[in-house]
Order: structure tokens, then C-alpha cells, then sequence
């Protein structure tokens, strides 16, 4: 795992501590905490514990960790008994996308029916 860490960035804080987090999954390479303002009953954040801005610039340099980052959201969806009714990953990427978090991340949205969407 790169060792990476960019000291202004709110993800990179979470993942040293530094910043406190309700965290529901960790491992050797990723953390997955609740978003702090839920757009859905379930709203985890599913992120690298290497920074890296997006998840593009991930899946081209760790390829091993992003993944992770779908393994894990599948976990975090069985914890959390949203499996069998539906989840929704969104990963925004770039900032017109909706993207405020320059710290890669995939949001797992679930626990009510979803309206249509874009996709
Ligand atoms: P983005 O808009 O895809 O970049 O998602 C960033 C997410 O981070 C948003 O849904 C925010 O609500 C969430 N967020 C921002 N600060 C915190 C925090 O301190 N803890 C947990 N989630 C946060």
C-alpha cells in the first residue's frame, strides 16, 4: 500500500484519528464511516486509507485497493441488512459530478426505495 498522506485532506484525517468518525469496517487497506450528513437511512463512506484525489487516479495506481473498496461496501451492505433489498454505490468523480472530497470514495446508499435516476 502506498503511503500516502496529504496533510490538509478531511479524509486523511479520519484516517489518522485525527478527526473522529463513526466507523463501521476497517481494514489493512481501507475505512468505511458514516456520512456525516445521510442522503439515505444507510450512508457509509467506503475510502482508501492511501490518499489518493479520485477514484480513477486509485484504480490506475492500486488497482488491489479500489477492489477493496467494492468488497468492503458489499460487507458494510450485509452489516447493515441492505443486502437482499438493494444498494446503491455512487462514485462522484470530479468536482462536476457533485465531488467535494478530493480523497477517493465510494458512497453506499441504501435502507428505502430509490427514485429514478440518472442512471
Ligand atoms: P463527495 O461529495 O462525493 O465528495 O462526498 C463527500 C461526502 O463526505 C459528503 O457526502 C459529505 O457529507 C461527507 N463528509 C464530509 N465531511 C465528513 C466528515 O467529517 N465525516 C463523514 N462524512 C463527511
Amino acid at each position: 500500500m502506498a503511503d500516502l498522506r496529504e496533510p490538509d485532506c478531511l479524509f486523511c484525517k479520519i484516517v489518522d484519528g485525527t478527526i473522529p468518525a463513526t466507523v463501521v469496517r476497517e481494514t489493512e487497506l481501507t475505512l468505511a464511516f458514516r456520512d456525516i450528513h445521510p442522503q439515505a437511512p444507510t450512508h457509509v463512506l467506503v475510502i482508501p486509507k492511501a490518499h489518493y484525489p479520485n477514484a480513477a487516479t486509485l484504480a490506475a495506481a492500486d488497482p488491489r485497493t479500489a477492489a477493496a473498496l467494492l468488497t468492503d461496501a458489499a460487507a458494510v451492505a450485509a452489516d447493515e441488512q441492505i443486502a437482499e433489498t438493494g444498494y446503491r454505490l455512487v462514485f462522484n468523480t470530479g468536482k462536476a459530478a457533485g465531488q467535494t472530497v478530493f480523497h477517493a470514495h465510494v458512497h453506499l446508499l441504501g435502507g428505502e426505495p430509490f427514485h429514478e435516476g440518472l442512471v
